[in-house]
């Protein structure tokens, strides 16, 4: 059953408030299959990480590239133990910060880490998330979960059950529905793998917080610009296209007389706008929102529904209000430069 993701399975609905649900889904990951799980990040698509066979099949589900390597989640520090050949003094401070939370942190690898995992690296990414049904099925399940976000590979990550469904219906056993995702970003990823801690992945957990707690951390190259075409990325994920939309993206960055004078003076057939709640009141296109101006928070929980939303407009060109760069929005900026190729317009 497991071994042909292409055809057609039946994709179980579970619901994460049921204690029974939750043994379902632990069942379905110890035989070696998969389920798309809530946490408080995204929606992962888990599978036992210690089954290279069940790994394999998150990568045909996805249509994952074979050198893009996942994060490990784990509800004890037990099963860290067992996945990383050493836990450096930097590594146990940001843990006690940060966990169980929206970080992966990235350390050498012990042997019990399959290769599928780690995708050749000596490296592996391990989380210890906070949300109580991603714990429960963990613990229930009693291995470590391999689970990278549980959609289609380029598209948006999914932040509810529906978004699980909208992209693998048919291709994984289960979905356990939690409700929607509260960060709805990926989780920050840092490597402590260097001398220096690099900061690959902008989430929740902030450039700004890890440096009060380890000092130094750079960012990689990667956060903010796009790789050129040799360029070797710290963090594999970084070099492929992401979060796309079905129509092309491009951000607009200036004020926001700026940003409605250039969508309204370039409002013809096929243009849409992503902005902030309450802007589409001045806007002469079709527009969705992502989010209050002031809140990054609330603009990270609805990016990617907003980023699907634009999928059902139907329209060929989205000129999107670009968020600022710093703080918590760096997460948000991040995304968004990657859904829109990297394609942003300076209009004052
Ligand atoms: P996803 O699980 O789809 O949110 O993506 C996980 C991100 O972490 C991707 O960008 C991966 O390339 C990155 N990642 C996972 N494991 C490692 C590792 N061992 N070294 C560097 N980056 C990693
Ligand atoms: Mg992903």
């Amino acid at each position: 059953m497991q071994s042909e993701r292409g055809i057609t399975i039946e994709t179980k609905r579970l619901n994460g408030n049921c204690q029974e649900d939750i043994v379902i889904a632990a069942e379905i990951l110890k035989n070696g299959g998969l389920a798309a799980i809530p946490t408080e990040t995204v929606y992962g698509l888990a599978a036992d990480a210690t089954n290279g066979a069940a790994v394999e099949q998150i990568f045909k589900a996805k249509g994952r590239p074979q050198d893009n390597p996942l994060i490990v989640h784990i509800a004890s520090y037990e099963q860290l133990e067992q996945l990383v050949s050493e836990i450096p003094e930097r590594a146990k401070r940001l843990m006690e910060t940060f966990w169980p939370g929206p970080l992966t942190v990235i350390l050498p690898k012990s042997q019990l880490v399959s290769d599928q995992v780690s995708a050749g690296l000596s490296t592996v990414a391990v989380r210890f998330p906070s949300h109580p049904v991603a714990c429960a099925i963990i613990q229930t399940a009693g291995v470590p979960l391999a689970a990278p976000s549980a959609n289609v590979s380029g598209s948006p990550s999914p932040t509810t059950a529906a978004h699980v469904l909208h992209d693998l219906e048919g291709k994984i056993d289960a979905v356990v529905d939690g409700g929607s995702c509260t960060v709805g970003l990926e989780s920050t990823v840092i490597t402590l793998a260097e001398e220096t801690p690099v900061l690959l992945r902008p989430g929740a957990v902030t450039l700004e917080q890890l440096q009060g707690v380890l000092g130094t951390v750079k960012m990689a190259d990667a956060v903010l610009h796009q790789l050129k075409q040799d360029e070797i990325a710290a963090s594999p994920g970084m070099k492929y296209k992401h979060y796309a939309p079905k129509a092309k993206l491009i951000l607009l960055e200036g004020s926001d007389a700026a940003f409605f004078h250039y969508v309204n003076t370039h409002a013809e057939e096929g243009i849409a706008a992503l902005c902030y709640d309450g802007q589409e009141n001045s806007l002469h296109v079709p527009a969705v929102t992502y989010g209050a101006k002031d809140c990054p928070q609330e603009q990270a929980h609805e990016l990617f529904d907003a980023l699907r939303k634009l999928d059902d407009l139907n329209c060929t060109l989205v000129y999107a209000k670009c968020p600022k760069s710093e703080g918590f929005s760096l997460a948000v900026y991040n995304r968004m430069i990657r859904a829109a190729g990297f394609e942003v317009r300076k209009l004052d």
